[in-house]
């Protein structure tokens, strides 16, 4: 099968292209760059005034599968992810059947082969069952196919196992993702700490627990001289951090998410459970010095931190709703309207923070349109604006802080290993 992609603006910053040209694509791979291509092929796509760019790499999903298939499944989320031009996922560890042993890598890496859409990669957990005491078998749960490690949704409050576990992963070539919060600090909070905790008379989250705890592993990371990747940054303490660490040469990467820039604490004033999430909107402060930590490096990558809840998790009060929102199919458009819109960054900017870095940081073959490369593309309607609907959603969760929002941006089109997998009606 040949697909041509013609006329559109290429945005491939892992080969400096931003230029107007057309793309062929045979099989699953890029065939052919250049200006004007002349051929016969299956199937044309006319990209007149659209963005044509790597499909998208989410390197913090959780999946739900196994053992919340009423939230989210393995088919569910890469239907969602391929509508919001995310061709690959890395699938966090903390399902109900946590992934800590090779063996239910394997049975995570069947339901995959069955059932995804999109290319989905696998992270085991640090410590068994996520406890923070005992080691995973790391070399075995590298065998069993996983890329990365995390006990994501908690952190591992012992910095000698963390230590040890960084040391190993170093090792085994796979990356440590750490959840930073330290929940001695954080404990019951629901809300920012601070005028939106007193105002709504909630228990607060403070940015210090978060920064001291991002302080530590970094340290660690830095004893351990091994790379370690923050997730979830949303405070402007944990920028500076992370910028000075870098500075030093402390190996360390960093992700955000959407909803961290272009939300803040205002919204959760209403008591909707939808912006309730963990780490908290924080104040205007944190969500400004987040755009400066990505338009100067210091924060390496955008991901969801996809966290879909049935409404029966959501739909009560503020204290008792699950923390998490959904993100897949409003990440791309949410960060062209905050920050592409706003210049903080440009559309090169853009593809770096949802494409390239996840790729360079998971150590994966992906994110650019080199000849030869896995033919992940994704044609982008930059200018089409749309209202963020509850009912139009693909995940099974509608847990959205975006509802109700008009973003900019639309993906008219996602193919993943040369077929088109979604195509904008
Ligand atoms: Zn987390």
């Amino acid at each position: 099968m040949k697909i041509l992609i013609k006329g559109g603006h290429v945005v491939d910053p892992a080969n400096n292209r931003d230029e107007v040209c057309d793309i062929l694509l045979e099989g699953t791979k890029i065939a052919k760059i250049a200006k004007k291509i002349n051929c016969a092929a299956e199937k044309s796509i006319d990209a007149t005034d659209k963005i044509v760019m790597p499909g998208l790499i989410d390197m913090h999903v959780h999946l739900r599968e196994p053992g919340r298939e009423d939230q989210e499944t393995v088919a569910s989320a890469t239907s969602a992810a391929l509508k919001g031009g995310i061709t690959s996922v890395l699938a966090m560890p903390n399902t109900s059947v946590p992934i800590d042993c090779a063996e239910n890598a394997e049975l995570l890496k069947a339901i995959i082969k069955k059932t995804a859409h999109a290319t989905v990669l696998i992270a085991g957990t640090i410590t068994e069952g996520r406890r923070g005491e005992k080691l995973t078998n790391i070399a075995k749960l590298k065998k069993g196919g996983v890329i990365a490690i995390s006990d994501d949704g908690s952190s591992v409050d012992n910095g000698q196992v963390l230590l040890k576990a960084l040391k190993l992963a170093k090792e085994n070539k796979l990356l440590v993702i750490c959840h930073s919060e330290d929940k001695a600090l954080s404990g019951h909070g629901m809300v920012n700490s601070g005028i939106t905790s007193t105002r709504m008379g909630l228990r607060g989250i403070s940015s210090e627990s978060e920064y001291k705890r991002v302080q530590r592993d970094v340290g660690l990371a830095e004893k351990a001289k091994a790379p370690i990747h923050i997730a979830h940054v949303s405070c402007k303490e944990s920028v500076e951090i992370i910028r000075k660490a870098k500075k030093i040469g402390i190996k360390v990467t960093a992700e955000t998410a959407p909803h961290y820039f272009a939300l803040t604490e205002q919204e959760v004033l209403g008591f909707d459970t939808n912006m309730k999430m963990n780490p908290p909107l924080r104040s205007r402060d944190d969500a400004e010095a987040i755009k400066q930590g990505l338009r100067d490096g210091t924060i390496d990558a955008i991901a969801s931190d996809h966290a879909p809840h049935t409404e029966s998790e959501k739909d009560i009060e503020f204290e008792r709703a699950q923390f998490g929102v959904i993100g897949l199919e409003t990440e791309l458009a949410a960060s062209v309207t905050e920050l592409v819109e706003k210049e903080v960054l440009d559309w090169t900017g853009l593809v770096r923070k949802l494409a390239v870095n996840p790729a360079k940081i998971l150590g994966i073959d992906k994110g650019t349109l080199g000849i030869g490369c896995d033919a992940d593309i994704i044609v982008v309607a930059p200018e089409e604006e749309w209202l963020v609907e509850k009912n139009r959603f693909l995940s099974k969760s509608k847990n959205s802080p975006f509802i109700g929002k008009k973003l900019k941006s639309t993906v008219e089109y996602t193919i993943c290993q040369g077929k088109i997998v979604y195509q904008a009606r």
